[in-house]
């Protein structure tokens, strides 16, 4: 393999719920997960159903165009269906940005603390990846503009970011995308857009037109509760959007993912009781770690990352309790933990171990 493959460090998920029971000899049912940003509820009633329904033509490849799903995404968001690229999770959306955009060479701009998978896909392609200093654990664009070289070709911001949640307004994206030169995309990740509140609330899309080097990257992984079927979507010029699906695998969504997706984009009462449930759990989370004095980054998506100090130590304990949440150290932040919102009573249940383990 070549020296920048091996030069990778893998992307370290979160720990299954089967793999902690396993070690701990206990039952799956009573250990809580709060750590990949999933929805506690589960899969809407609608998806449900679609996907049940579409296991009759199991036997049959997708539709590798994804006509349906591409239709309904068009219609939601007025966009053409040309303009769209459906991916196996909205990772897959990221890495086909770098695979058509990027070659050895070429460089990628990312923030510190951004999601782990940009120089991942960055570094896959042999690309050079540039890390940018973080401002308050967020995106610094002014240093982000600054950064990009001659040779870069594309620049990953998330908005709202994981693993620190912070999020940046419309405006000064606006801005930000004004500065960046026309031969570099830039990819914006909503994964947790369904999660702003109305006062962060800015609409992306309609940047489209004035900047063809923008691609809009979002998922059904988070407040669609469709992590487990990996499905996620781009939204770009068509340009961009044809030069993706040229190095996209043929089937690369599944006609289950396929049908679900199509399903819960209709389901806009349980996307609106995803995000009614995640603002009154941020509350009871952040609520306790202000009780413990613990210092948070206050967080627009479904997750908040908060400073314990001996991360390590105290995710230990979490775990020995049945409790998992993210450590970040791989993020550069050892002395922090990130917790995705539960339900009430998970929420809870992470909050009295975290007393418990730092008693
Ligand atoms: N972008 C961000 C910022 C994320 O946090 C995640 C999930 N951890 C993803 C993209 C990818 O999610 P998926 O592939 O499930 O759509």
């Amino acid at each position: 393999a070549p020296e920048y493959i091996r030069a990778i460090s893998p992307y370290q998920p979160g720990k299954p719920i089967s793999e902690l029971a396993r070690e701990m000899g206990i039952p799956e049912a009573g250990i809580v997960k709060l750590a990949s940003n999933e929805n506690p509820l589960g899969m809407g009633p609608l998806a449900r159903e679609a996907a049940l329904r579409s296991l009759s033509g199991i036997e049959r490849y997708p539709d590798g165009n994804g006509f349906a799903l591409k239709s309904a995404l068009s219609r939601r968001y007025g966009v053409k269906p040309a303009q769209l690229v459906l991916g196996n999770g909205s990772n897959d959306v990221l890495e086909l940005a770098a695979r058509a955009f990027l070659a050895p060479g070429l460089s990628g701009v990312f923030s510190e603390y951004a999601f782990a998978v940009y120089p991942l896909a960055i570094n896959a392609v042999g690309a050079h990846g540039i890390q940018v200093p973080a401002k308050d654990y967020g995106h610094d664009l002014d240093t982000m503009a600054a950064a990009i070289r001659p040779d870069t070709r594309v620049v990953f911001v998330a908005n709202p970011n994981n693993p620190t949640g912070t999020f940046v307004h419309g405006p000064e994206l606006e801005a930000f995308l004004a500065r960046v030169p026309a031969d570099v995309l830039v990819v914006l990740d909503e994964a947790y857009t369904e999660y702003l509140n109305a006062d962060q609330h800015y609409d992306s899309l309609a940047w489209l037109e004035r900047f063809p080097n923008l691609l809009v990257s979002r998922t059904f992984s988070k407040a669609y509760g469709l992590a487990g079927l990996r499905v996620g979507y781009g939204i770009a010029h068509p340009d961009v959007a044809d030069l993706m699906n040229r190095v996209r695998q043929p089937f690369n969504v599944s006609s289950v993912a396929l049908a679900a997706a199509e399903a819960a984009l209709a389901d806009e009462e349980f996307l609106a009781q995803s995000a009614r449930l995640n603002a009154r759990g941020m509350g009871q989370i952040t609520e306790a770690l202000a009780e413990l004095e613990l210092e948070w980054i206050p967080s627009a998506g479904n997750f908040v990352t908060f400073k314990v100090g001996d991360a390590a130590a105290v995710n230990a304990s979490l775990l020995r309790q049945g409790v998992i949440v993210r450590p970040i150290a791989g993020y550069g932040m050892p002395e922090w933990l990130r917790v995705s919102i539960g339900l009430p009573e998970e929420n809870a249940r992470f909050i009295a171990a975290l007393k418990q383990a730092l008693a």
